[in-house]
């Protein structure tokens, strides 16, 4: 399936004997001790290669450890190896990757998803217990959702970006993968907190995540899209299926509404002038000088060395990207574009402020279709964007998101629901989450 790009499997036996060792010698034990875990190219894991699946960062070890990494060996983790990805995150097929495309384990002729579609097929093949990915516009939970696995995205602030390779950096979250809710909750609470070397790193205590998952939980005020489920992109088969839930929650006594939400159609350009405007600029640092690799021209005077180097190392979706930012952000298209989608981003928070003044969550699909072949939309960007759709939302605001892989699609595919809660709820994000898994059983995730 091409999930892993490098294993370090002697490392993960060694490590396993000495974890052993401790608990027998009676020593206490941390709250993941011995949980095999794979993460996403694009965290730094001291000593290990990392290369965001580019061609430019070849060669590259990072000197110290991701804080989230840190955090979950600190707890007796296993990182087990790294994991596909599309180069840099960007993309929702998992196609833009050096080392090759991932295969969705249910039907090789399908994509995993993107960015994180490694982290993704990783827990849908059984591959390790939990794994981490990185969301940045849904690239965490739109693979959840073309997988059949669970995927969460932290509000903004939740976990350290500190070692993680930045795509957009008023976006980027780390976000954790999984077979069930107690699993995500217990490393979503390990990674969460305030670090002293991530600036936008919120102070706020983190809650006890794991605790009060089971029994029926309160009823919440939910609220759905009504545009989301109307949009003419969204699969039929999946507008009815969430419609029916939707009617189910309500009969199973939640307060459930359907509220306009008339800016659903600004939401990916928004998302994607951001984006390329901050990676333009983040990606400035892949030079050939600090990092990676070098162009193979080593008589290459400046500047063409940079030129070079670049476009050696860069591939054609990345490119696009950097083009794009470049674009957006210079003088002249500045105000028509960067301006006007940071105001869409303002405007979209005062609604969303809005929308948590009355419900506790908003819900909506996931994903507009179920795991599409691989190269249906490679050389259509705009149509990948697309869908993009029902995720970037929550990334744009800032708040939590996870998908829930509750159906199955009558082309045999799972699909899922996506719950949103206002920032820094995760924990009745993960209560109600825990309920609905444990009610609805239409997709059952394979056993490890
Ligand atoms: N598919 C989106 C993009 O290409 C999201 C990527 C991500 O979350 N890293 O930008």
């Amino acid at each position: 399936m091409n999930a892993f790009v490098r294993v370090y499997a002697k490392e993960a036996l060694e490590i396993a004997d000495r974890l052993d060792q401790e608990r027998m010698e009676g020593n206490p034990i941390g709250k993941l001790h011995g949980v095999i875990i794979g993460i996403k190219d694009v965290l730094c894991y001291k000593d290990h290669p990392l290369t965001a699946a580019s061609r430019i960062l070849e060669g590259f070890n990072p000197l110290y450890n991701a804080t989230a990494v840190e955090w979950l060996l600190k707890e007796g983790a296993i990182i087990l190896g790294h994991l596909n990805c599309d180069e840099f995150a960007m993309g929702s097929s998992n196609e833009n990757s050096v080392y090759g495309r991932v295969k969705n384990a249910l039907d090789p002729g399908l994509v995993p998803g993107g960015s994180s579609g490694g982290s993704a097929v990783a827990i849908q093949a059984g591959l390790c217990m939990v794994s981490l990915g990185s969301d940045t516009g849904g690239s965490v939970r739109q693979p959840a959702d073309f997988c059949g696995v669970i995927g969460f995205k932290p509000s903004y602030g939740r976990v350290s970006r500190y070692g993680l390779i930045a795509y957009a950096s008023s976006f980027d979250q780390i976000g954790v993968f999984g077979r069930s809710i107690p699993d995500i909750s217990v490393v979503a609470g390990v990674i969460s907190g305030f670090d002293p070397k991530d600036s936008t790193s919120s102070r706020r205590a983190v809650p006890e995540y794991t605790e009060g998952l089971d029994g029926p939980g309160p009823k919440y005020r939910i609220a759905v899209l009504k545009e989301a489920l109307d949009h003419p992109s969204l699969d039929p088969e999946i507008r009815d299926r969430i419609r029916g839930f939707v009617a189910d929650l309500r009969s199973n006594g939640h307060l459930v509404e359907e509220i306009s939400f008339d800016l659903l159609d600004f939401i990916v350009p928004a998302y994607y002038i951001l984006t390329t405007a901050e990676a333009s600029s983040n990606l400035a640092r892949f030079d050939g000088v600090r990092y990676g690799r070098r162009t193979s021209d080593p008589q290459a005077p400046y500047p063409a060395f940079y030129a070079k180097t670049r476009s050696e190392g860069f591939g054609k979706e990345v490119k696009r990207r950097i083009l794009l930012g470049t674009f957006v952000l210079s003088s002249g298209y500045y105000d028509a574009y960067f301006t006007r989608a940071q105001q869409v981003r303002k405007i979209l928070a005062s609604r969303t402020r809005l929308i948590f003044n009355k419900f506790d969550v908003i819900l909506s699909p996931t994903v507009p279709t179920t795991a599409f072949r691989a190269g249906e939309k490679i050389s259509d960007p705009v149509a990948m964007y697309l869908a993009d759709l029902y995720t970037v939302y929550a990334n744009l605001v800032g708040i939590p998101g996870i998908s829930l892989p509750l159906f199955r699609h009558s082309n045999g595919m799972p699909f899922g629901v996506q719950v949103m809660t206002n920032q820094f709820q995760e924990l009745p994000l993960f209560k109600l989450s825990c309920n609905l898994m444990q009610q609805y059983k239409s997709y059952e995730i394979p056993a490890l």
